[in-house]
């Protein structure tokens, strides 16, 4: 065998035992400095032009030009936008192997990495998965486990979004427990779940809210689905408070009247809502997202204030897909894209109090997504299965989470090969 071929061969069996395949905590991420980009920074009042610095995972100086240094990567982002890491507040991601366990360690949720980047998102919260009882299992399984940012709301439910008659437990939905778990976690538990209940009681929505309150954080609310029905206007003028949130807001679901009457006009008790502090939030899924609802919303003025995915197995599958969809959607309805992307970064991480996140602030989490607005001709399907034309569309060129380079669809971060010496690139 030629020294050389040898050499290599040694090389890789040495280079495959120095690395296993179990993911490391990756290298410090080298300076990157993103320039000529479009930034959307509602926090800090940027929508314009600007050059973006990023050096020790944080963001380290934003300005109208910055010219390279010798040590820093540099990322051409003309044509594009530069705005905060996209956070997704209705996500499914307890992901796991029980059998019949739903949302709650079963497989219509989704591992969080697997979706998170490459649309741009670096932080997904998901929604009521994991209750008290099993949130250490959910910490331990993914949170613990994922290089995305993974906060969580408690279902009030102690054993979570399982499906079935689990989730009808009313004795099984302790706001004491509930909140001291919370307490305990404060750093991941950002909110309480109140969902699939079907009974004719409010318990469920009034101890959510009372370990709310206890807890300091908000509650979100999947409504519908009661027999006889719940009011929708007691829900949003009683029992939420402001800060609440209520999620599949352009849903016709059954048990559930749709905020948008049978005239095509908005209930007048969803803006006084709205006035009172309550959060409207799109929690697309596989079956809360229809055009009957959301363009004559959107007609009289009905924007949401936050855009989330409700993603599982059965929503990125078909007319959801992913945040940049769902937010193209909105687009398309008429939203300026400035509140497209406030939506997601600054108003979300207000929503669920986390106000180190969606900004670009300087010393802040270098969490940043890079996004093509791309022209033409395209298609957004509804949950019911109707087909809305549009003409613009975003897609996600590149996604860092603290400095580092988690999604590059185009390399726009790399080098070309034929620079890199000997092929082999370093970071
Ligand atoms: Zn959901």
């Amino acid at each position: 065998m030629p020294m050389a071929l040898r050499c290599s061969v040694l090389f890789a069996t040495v280079a495959l035992a120095t690395f296993p395949i179990k993911a490391q905590t990756p290298p410090a991420p080298a300076d990157l400095l993103i320039r000529g980009g479009h930034v959307i920074d509602a926090r800090n009042n940027v929508n314009g032009v600007m050059d973006v610095l990023l050096s020790g995972g944080k963001v380290a100086r934003m300005d109208a030009k910055i010219d390279p240094a010798p040590n820093q990567r540099v990322v051409n982002a003309a044509g594009l936008y530069v705005v905060p890491g996209l956070i997704d507040i209705h996500s499914h991601v307890f992901f796991g192997t029980e059998k019949d366990s739903y949302l709650s360690s079963g497989d219509s949720a989704v591992p969080p990495d697997n979706h998170s980047f490459r649309s741009g998102q670096t932080t997904l919260v998901d929604v009521g998965g994991a209750g008290w009882r099993n949130f250490p299992q959910f910490k331990e399984q993914v949170i613990d486990r994922s290089r995305t940012r993974v906060l969580s709301f408690l279902n009030i439910v102690g054993s979570g979004m399982k499906g079935g008659p689990i989730e009808q437990n009313l004795a099984d939905m302790d706001a004491k427990l509930t909140a001291m778990r919370i307490r305990q976690n404060r750093d991941v538990i950002v909110g309480i779940k109140v969902a699939h209940y079907s009974g004719p009681e409010w318990d469920p929505v009034i101890r959510a809210v009372q370990a709310g309150t206890e807890a300091g954080v908000p509650v979100m609310v999947d409504f519908g689905g009661h027999t006889p029905p719940l009011s929708l206007e007691d829900l949003l003028l009683k029992y939420l408070r402001p800060g609440d949130i209520l999620t599949h807001t352009y849903a016709s679901v059954r048990g559930r009247i749709p905020i948008v009457d049978e005239n095509g006009k908005l209930r007048p008790f969803v803006l006084e809502a709205r006035k009172r502090g309550v959060i409207f939030d799109v929690g697309h899924g596989g079956g809360s997202f229809l055009w009957s609802q959301a363009v004559p919303a959107t007609k009289q003025g009905f924007y949401p204030d936050v855009i989330s995915t409700d993603l599982h197995t059965g929503s990125m599958n078909s007319g959801m897909k992913d945040i940049l969809n769902t937010m193209s959607k909105l687009l398309n309805l008429g939203m300026p894209l400035r509140d497209v992307v406030r939506a997601n970064t600054v108003k979300a991480a207000e929503v669920i109090k986390r106000p180190d996140l969606g900004h670009l602030s300087v010393g802040g989490e270098a969490d940043v997504a890079v996004l093509n607005l791309r022209k033409g001709n395209f298609g957004f399907i509804d949950s019911g299965g109707g087909k809305m034309p549009g003409d613009q569309k975003l897609e996600c060129e590149l996604t860092i989470k603290g400095g580092q380079v988690m999604w590059d669809l185009n390399g726009i971060s790399r080098p070309l090969w034929t620079e890199m010496k000997g092929g082999r690139g370093s970071q």
